[in-house]
């Protein structure tokens, strides 16, 4: 079946028990055991829980894997695939990765000894060089945040498997719809479901899905073991969101593309990041593993610091907030949101300037949201 099909269909699309168009939400912590003696498929719901599975089935197949997993926040399901290295084992990752993701490394991954090796990804020459006897896995985001910088996927999974490394990624900013990183060789993707996934801005959800069975059991068992699981309710909403995933961002995406190309007229504008515009870099290899550009632009002020800290105030229908994937266009400021934990220097280095901002496209008429930014770029008066 064809994916915008499996969106609806994957998994498992009504109740087994009472054929209930929407997989209910099994809002229980244990389940009868009649018979001891036999092993039944729900016995407490830390480990398995029907609603929690329909999710776990559906992203599974959208991602093309062998097991999917779903836990309380994206954090927690990058912290539990972390879990999967011991003290002393080392790791590249691209050094345009998420905030999140770069402060649960330098700081409670490291106290756990677990080294980290920060590369610009976009150069698979200078992922190679960070190769020691000790590396266990290439952790990479493309496009990357905020920055929107590509890696190329098929090109990171063969150098890992030339040497038996893990190749990892975090998928949330193209999700299933526009890019199959396990088809490219990939081994684990992560996501944050609080994103375009869930997409209502309402719920904060995170999965992991594994390309094949042996590893994938071996997540479950870390899924079980440090139980950051995703509850019921939010499984629910989780799946909910995954049904009008397909449209919500080709029309995102779609209204994104127009946006993007009205900023390169804007004279406040310096420099913007989207992955299909002409300009970019790595436009040609993000359009060989990827359906399109995405929702996320981000760009920077002429003005600097104080430019995108008025435009963040002065934006009327977007809301000024860190996150992204909503329905509702979202405009966050790095800096001081996403990547606050990073030192200045740091930030800087890695070309997050302090008159960059990042925008997340939703499902508002583009003229509207042009004439949003328009407004709050050249007030009047
Ligand atoms: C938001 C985000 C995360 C973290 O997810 P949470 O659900 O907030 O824990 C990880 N990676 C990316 C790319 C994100 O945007």
């Amino acid at each position: 079946m064809k994916l915008a099909t499996r969106l609806l269909h994957a998994g498992r699309d009504r109740d087994p028990y009472t054929g209930a168009s929407s997989v209910p939400i099994y809002q229980c912590s244990t389940f009868a055991q009649k018979d001891v003696e036999q092993r039944q498929a729900y016995d407490y719901s830390r480990s398995d829980n029907p609603t929690r599975e329909a999710l776990e089935l559906a992203i599974a197949d959208l991602e093309s894997g062998a097991v999917g997993l779903a836990f309380a926040s994206g954090m927690a399901a990058t912290s539990t695939v972390l879990l999967l290295f011991k003290p002393g084992d080392h790791i590249i990752a691209g050094e345009d990765i998420y905030g999140g993701t770069y402060r649960v490394l330098t700081t409670v991954f490291k106290q756990w000894q677990l080294d980290v090796t920060f590369v610009d990804a976009t150069d698979i020459e200078k992922i190679r060089a960070a190769i020691r006897p000790a590396t266990r896995a290439i952790f990479v985001e493309t496009p990357s945040n905020p920055l929107l910088k590509i890696t190329d996927l098929a090109a990171v999974a063969r150098l890992a498997h030339e040497l038996n490394l893990l190749a990892i990624t975090d998928n949330t900013f193209m999700t299933p719809v526009a890019q199959r990183p396990l088809e490219l060789g990939f081994d684990i993707v992560v996501h944050s479901a609080t994103k375009f996934i869930s997409g209502h801005s309402d719920v904060v959800a995170g999965l992991a899905v594994a390309r094949d069975a042996a590893l994938g059991k071996r997540l479950k068992s870390l899924q079980n073991n440090f139980g950051a699981i995703l509850g019921p309710q939010d499984s629910w909403l989780t799946l909910r969101g995954l049904k009008t995933l397909g449209v919500r961002f080709a029309a995102q995406q779609q209204t994104a593309e127009r946006v993007a190309s009205w900023l390169q007229t804007c004279a406040e504008v310096k420099q913007i990041f989207y992955p299909t515009l002409p300009a970019h870099p790595g436009r040609e290899i993000h359009l060989r593993q990827a359906s399109g550009g995405g929702a996320v632009i981000s760009f920077e002020l002429a003005g600097g610091g104080a430019a995108a800290k008025a435009l963040l105030k002065r934006v009327e229908l977007m809301l000024p907030a860190v996150s992204l994937g909503g329905v509702e266009s979202i405009l966050s400021y790095p800096p001081m949101m996403s990547h606050a934990a990073m030192p200045p220097a740091e930030r800087h280095a890695r070309g997050i300037n302090d008159g960059l901002v990042r925008l997340s496209v939703g499902l508002e008429d583009g003229d509207d949201l042009t004439a949003d930014l328009a407004q709050a770029l050249a007030p009047a008066g």
